[in-house]
Order: C-alpha cells, then structure tokens, then sequence
C-alpha cells in the first residue's frame, strides 16, 4: 500500500522539477541539443506512464488489500468475541472465566489483596424445562442473567461454568462482604417476574474467599461447590459461605 503512494509521489515530484526546468531553459531562451531534448521527452514520457499505471493498476490493488485486511481484521474480532463470550447469555465463556480468574489471584499475590467467587446455581431448572420446554428455559437464563449482571460491578467478572451455573470473581472483595453481595443477587433473582412465565426461577449461590498460601484456583472453586452443595441440601434458593463469614 505504502510503496504504490511513494511512487507516485516522486512520480509528480520529478514532473513538477521537470516541467520547472524546461520553463527555466524557455524563460532564458537556452537552445538544447536534439539529444538533450529528447532525453527530457523520454523522463517526461516515463513519469506520465508512472503516474497512469498507478492509477491504472496500484491504486486499484490497494484498495482490494485494504478491503481484504479489514475483512480479516473483522473476522479474527468475531472469532475471537465467539470464544470469549457465551453465545447464549453474553456473560463470559468458561474459558474467558477461568483467565479472568487466574489474572486476579496474581494481582491478589502482587498487591498482597484478596478475593472472592460466588458458585451461583439455578434451582430445579431441568423441571423447569420439563415443564416450560428448552426454548423457555433458554430464554429465562439470559433474563436471569441480565438480573445478575445488572448487580455486578465494572471490575466483577461474570461467566458461565457450564449449563445452569455460573460464577462470578469478586476482585478484593473478602467473604463477608461477598455473602452480603450474594444475597442481594438471590432476593432479586426470587423476586423477579419472568416474560410470560408466572413461576419464578430461584438461585442457590455457594461463596468462598481466596486466601494467600492456599493459592490454588481450584481450591477455590472447590471450596464455592461445596459450600453451593450445602445451599442445596439447605432446601435452596439461599446462601452459603465456604467459612464463617
Ligand atoms: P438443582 O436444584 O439440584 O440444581 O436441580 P436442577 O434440575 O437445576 O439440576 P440438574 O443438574 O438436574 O439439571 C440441570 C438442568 O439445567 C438440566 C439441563 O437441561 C438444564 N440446562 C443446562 N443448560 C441449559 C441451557 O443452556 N438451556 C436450557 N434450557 N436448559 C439448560
Ligand atoms: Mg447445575
Ligand atoms: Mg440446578
């Protein structure tokens, strides 16, 4: 793209010298050689097919390189939002989670900080199905979803750990200050009104901190399931903490 735009600009440059030249050898009446004329002829000639075949051919090609680039460009974002967004929810993938996840435990271990995950679970939801079909239970997740995500904060990351649960990274939040968040999440989760749906859909959220020496990411999503299997034998839709909060 670069070279095709420099060539032209030489291109003009050496007319506009030679076009003042000759004006030079006319306003000083200088009589030229017939070689030297038609040396002059044959650099002029050249320069003008330079510029034609620029705009003949180069310029042209630029244009498609440049259309193509953007269409890869375009491509490689879509990709790349595909792999790092749920298709459904629009919440983080499991795998943009976990990055998430791994990037605030190094930022706790830097800053010597802390934080917390909350293992959030719908309850009863394959009745839900049954009884409402798929395409219902597709579309409460996404409501349930905008519930959540319209209590998180900027720097929360909430993704989808698989089906119907979903976790969210609570940077430097400690687990007191995590139930508190949970709890608010699962009363407007139970009191929200589906589209066209008179039943509600409720949540069972397990919580659990991470804690510097014990710095392990699967410890502490271990510690959130098991803390959610406590919310669930509790009867669901409640919250438990992974320890004392
Ligand atoms: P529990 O309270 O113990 O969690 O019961 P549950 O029925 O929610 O749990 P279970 O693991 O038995 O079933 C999970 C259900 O979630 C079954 C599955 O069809 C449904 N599910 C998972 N992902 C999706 C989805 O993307 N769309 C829909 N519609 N349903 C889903
Ligand atoms: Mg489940
Ligand atoms: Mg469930």
């Amino acid at each position: 793209m670069g070279y095709g735009s420099t060539i032209l600009k030489i291109a003009l440059l050496m007319l506009a010298v030679e076009v003042l030249i000759m004006l030079g050898f006319y306003w000083f009446e200088v009589r030229l050689p017939d070689w030297k004329l038609a040396l002059v002829d044959a650099s002029l000639l050249a320069i003008i097919v330079a510029t034609v075949a620029y705009f003949a051919f180069v310029r042209p090609k630029d244009r498609h390189i440049r259309e193509v680039m953007s269409a890869l460009e375009e491509a490689r974002l879509h990709a790349e939002n595909l792999a790092r967004f749920d298709a459904l929810t629009g919440v983080l993938s499991r795998r943009a989670l976990f990055e998430a996840l791994d990037a605030e435990v190094e930022r706790a271990k830097r800053y010597n900080s802390t934080l917390s995950c909350l293992m959030i679970d719908l309850d009863r939801f394959k009745v839900f199905n049954d009884t409402y079909g798929h395409q219902s239970g597709d579309k409460v997740l996404q409501e349930i979803v905008q519930v959540i995500s319209g209590h998180c904060r900027t720097n929360d990351h909430l993704g989808r750990y698989g089906g119907e649960e979903f976790l969210i990274v609570l940077p430097e939040a400690r687990i007191a200050s995590a139930t508190t968040f949970a709890e608010r999440v699962r009363s407007a989760v139970a009191e929200t009104s589906l589209d066209q749906i008179e039943e509600r859909v409720t949540l069972s959220i397990g919580v659990a901190q991470w804690c510097d020496g014990d710095n392990s990411v699967s410890k502490l999503i271990s510690q959130a399931d098991r803390a959610l299997l406590e919310a669930k034998a509790a009867g669901r839709n409640c919250t438990r903490a992974s320890q004392p909060v």
